[in-house]
């Protein structure tokens, strides 16, 4: 890949930071919410140093639409919680400000940190500590992940400004690690599936070493706290880009290591739960509250089908065995809450349902469910994605239909 290949050295290396004009740029403060504006208005009134930093100046220079803006500042986390009343000191491993603001956006406020001197990581009393070190902007950036999650934006001048080549990254559209991959990845090994959903995400390719190191460092990944994984894994799923996620952490090895136990059902079938997250990212509501399921669903479907082949002569015990079973062992991989289970559970047992027809036995029972929408979107990912089953789904759109007319509370109670 020619991208890839580039030579560093081929970049415009400036003597760092180098500053990038607004003339340079396409970063408009328009696009910036003003909540976080405020925040640096202030901050800056009051002699401290902010400016606007990670993905919120990323998505903006790639004229995407950010999620939340984060600003870094000198001011110490008391400092800021004083500057504003409807604040909040949060977080243990990081000690961060949240401003809450009216209509429920909320700033997060965080002090530049520095890397902690090896004796310092020693004599730490209480190891958490060591991730609370300030420092300074420069120093600051070398903690972050990737130089593309490390520029600067001023709002004061309006020049963006970069200490690790971020600038020459986006355009260039690569992940690059600050500093040595492997190091980076052992200190934390989430950064890992952080590259690959970024990669995925703003269709970037990574940086040679960055993936050399995943593939060697991957097995770190399960050093990670279970509920920091289970929240990357469903990150990554939602993001929009769960199918090209998938690919590129089958392609890595991190796959096998993030899902020990599930990998042995979504590894064989890869192609298939590819297509169907592909297919899913594009026609999924990723914002209902049934999402996290049904994408979890698509890890585990082509297996199960594999195995009980629905519409055949499959029992209800037989799928429900093979159900229980699959899901049991994405459950030894994450710590799943029981809901969560529980509702993977019923949406896969809910698609052999609908094979079977609105006629057969619990069917009924099925359609007035809680689970019957969410199992037909996610029937319509997986006929779509492969054939068109549409005449097994047209019973039941049916059915859709003729509810939608009843006004909500005439529904027919349940006996
Ligand atoms: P998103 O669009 O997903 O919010 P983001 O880059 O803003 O992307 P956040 O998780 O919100 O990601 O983190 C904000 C910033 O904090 C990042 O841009 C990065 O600079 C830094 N950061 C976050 N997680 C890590 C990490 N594990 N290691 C180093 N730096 C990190
Ligand atoms: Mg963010």
């Amino acid at each position: 890949m020619s991208k890839e290949s580039s030579p560093l050295k081929e970049a415009s290396w400036g003597p760092y930071p180098r500053i990038i004009p607004r003339s340079e740029h396409s970063l408009s403060r328009k696009d910036v919410w003003p909540e976080a504006l405020k925040v640096i208005r202030r901050l800056s009134k009051f002699g401290y140093t902010a400016y606007l930093v990670g993905g919120g100046v990323r998505d903006l220079l790639l004229g995407r639409k950010p999620k939340d803006f984060d600003v870094a500042t000198d001011a110490t986390p008391e400092e800021v919680r004083k500057l504003f009343n409807n604040s909040r000191i949060i977080g243990r491993r990081f000690r961060l400000v949240h401003v809450y603001f009216k209509g429920g956006r909320i700033v997060e406020v965080s002090t530049f940190r520095r890397a902690p001197e090896p004796h310092e990581v020693e004599s730490a009393e209480d190891p958490r500590m060591i991730n609370n070190f300030y420092g300074s902007p420069h120093q600051d950036v070398m903690r972050r992940d990737f130089t593309i999650n490390a520029l600067f934006y001023n709002p004061g001048d309006f020049t963006v400004i970069d200490y690790v080549g971020g600038w020459d990254d986006l355009r260039r559209r690569v992940i690059r690690s600050i500093g040595d991959p492997r190091v980076r990845f052992a200190e934390d090994p989430v950064r890992m599936t952080r590259a690959i959903e970024f990669a995925s995400r703003l269709g970037f390719s990574l940086y040679p070493r960055v993936a050399e190191a995943i593939r060697e460092e991957g097995w770190r990944i399960s050093q990670a706290s279970p509920e920091r994984l289970r929240e990357e894994v469903l990150g990554i799923l939602l993001s929009g880009a769960s199918g090209r996620s998938v690919k590129l952490m089958a392609e890595l090895g991190l796959l096998y290591h993030l899902f020990p136990h599930a990998s042995e059902a979504i590894l064989p079938h890869l192609q298939e739960v590819v297509t169907l997250l592909v297919r899913a990212d594009g026609s999924l509501n990723r914002g209902m509250p049934y999402a996290p399921a049904q994408f979890l669903s698509l890890l585990l479907l082509p297996r199960i089908k594999a195995a009980k082949p629905f519409g055949a002569r499959v029992t209800l015990g037989e799928v429900m065995e093979e159900i229980f079973m699959v899901t049991q062992s994405l459950r030894e991989d994450l710590p799943l809450p029981v809901h969560l289970l529980h509702t993977i559970r019923e949406l896969l047992l809910g698609l052999w349902r609908v094979v079977r027809g609105p006629r057969s036995r619990g069917a009924k029972r099925f359609r007035g469910g809680d689970y019957f929408k969410a199992t037909l979107d996610l029937f319509k990912v997986d006929t779509l994605a492969f054939r068109d089953d549409k005449p097994l789904l047209e019973p039941w759109l049916e059915e859709v239909g003729r509810r939608r007319k009843l006004p909500y509370r005439n529904r027919p109670r349940r006996r």
